[in-house]
């Protein structure tokens, strides 16, 4: 899996739709201060399913719209769209098979936010589980903010897990499994109440 296109939208400084290439090698963004370089960063996550509009250094989600400056108006929506190339077939069986996937987040003011893979409205969840799936994430140990490498350095075991547990692909098993608990409990009392019920008709 190689992320080969990001496409912005209205997303914060981003007011006109603006497309970044991936090309093979490393890629690096250089600009002075303020010019947006941490936006883009920001973008990826959000496109990936962050909730948090903290993470996005906002106080609601609506924040990542543009806003408008002295001589652009702002704007309504804002669309990130991250393309994948998957020609080596990993991750969610449901797209395993196809050679590329496009993810798109999409919020509109006062009407919240959507996501679609290749076109197709989803749930947050299937978008999060997608990038989960293909060891990556809103909050995976490879998006690297401002100030994070230290706290990566001075971290508790349990929260260093996480590092292991992407290298080792097995993230998107993580959150399936805790669900799978979760839905066992549910089942669970389910089963208990079923059986008081059972008593009190005999
Ligand atoms: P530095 O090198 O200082 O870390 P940077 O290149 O990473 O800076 P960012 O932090 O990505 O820059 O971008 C900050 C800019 O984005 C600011 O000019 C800010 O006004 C603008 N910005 C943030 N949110 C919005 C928004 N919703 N609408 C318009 N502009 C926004």
């Amino acid at each position: 899996m190689e992320f080969k296109k990001i496409q912005l939208n209205g997303f914060k400084s981003f007011a006109e739709k603006t497309n970044f290439l991936i090309e093979d090698g490393l890629t690096g963004i250089v600009g002075p201060n303020g010019c947006g370089k941490s936006n883009i960063v920001e973008s990826l996550k959000w496109a990936m399913g962050e909730t948090s509009a903290k993470s996005m250094r906002g106080s609601g989600m609506e924040d990542v719209i543009f806003n408008g400056t002295s001589n652009k108006a702002s704007k309504n929506i804002a669309e990130v769209s991250i393309i994948v190339d998957n020609t080596n077939h990993e991750g969610t069986l449901q797209y395993k098979d196809m050679d590329k996937v496009e993810v798109r987040r999409k919020i509109e003011k006062d009407k919240g936010s959507k996501f679609y893979i290749n076109n197709k409205e989803v749930r947050a969840r299937d978008a999060q589980m997608f990038f989960a799936d293909l060891s990556t994430g809103a909050h995976s140990p490879s998006m690297i903010s401002q100030g994070r490498i230290g706290a990566l350095v001075t971290a508790k075991p349990t929260d260093r897990r996480a590092i292991l547990e992407e290298a080792a692909n097995i993230s998107g098993l993580h959150v399936r499994r805790h669900e799978a608990e979760l839905r066992l409990n549910a089942a669970d009392t389910n089963l208990k109440r079923a059986d008081e019920l059972r008593k009190q008709q005999e």
